[in-house]
């Protein structure tokens, strides 16, 4: 398992909407795998956007992921807003944890200190962790197949 960073951009313009002056972040999600040029089945697909992002139902979002899929995307363009600017390194991880989460099947989670709990603020994002619950770690575990330490005894 690892991780490196793909030198290719991917010009958002097409995901556009000029009445909202927003990116449509869900097509911008279905077009981030032609930046993958060795397609691993189980591997996951960031793409850390500058843009404003929004889904249809929603004023903006922070990301989006597909669910039990393989593509996320987060964006910074709201996170450094408005309190506290320098925090935002540490909202941008949290929130891609959480739509990485998501792309391992997790869904919203009710403790506010888990990472997988729902923040469409910025100040949510500050008061929880960027850890998975346990219950939530457990899941993502057994889809990476790393066993749990009970299991490692010998
Ligand atoms: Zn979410
Ligand atoms: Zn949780």
């Amino acid at each position: 398992m690892g991780c490196h960073i793909e030198d290719q951009w991917l010009d958002a313009r097409f995901a556009y909407n000029l009445e909202r002056n927003q990116y449509y972040s869900t097509t911008l999600l279905g077009r981030l795998g032609e930046c993958n040029r060795s397609p691993d089945l189980s591997a996951r697909i960031l793409g850390v956007s500058s843009v404003d992002l929004f889904v249809p139902v929603l004023t903006f979002v922070f990301g989006e992921a597909q669910l039990e899929g393989n593509r996320a995307i987060v964006s910074y363009y709201r996170l450094s807003e408005p309190q506290r600017p320098e925090l935002l390194p540490e909202r941008l991880t949290k929130e891609a944890v959480h739509e990485l989460g998501h792309t391992f099947g997790l869904r919203h989670c009710h403790n506010w200190e888990c990472v997988m709990s729902s923040s469409h603020s910025v100040e949510r994002l500050d008061i929880k962790s960027a850890r998975f619950c346990d219950r939530c770690a457990q899941v993502v575990q057994s889809r990476l197949g790393v066993p749990r330490p009970d299991s490692l005894t010998p």
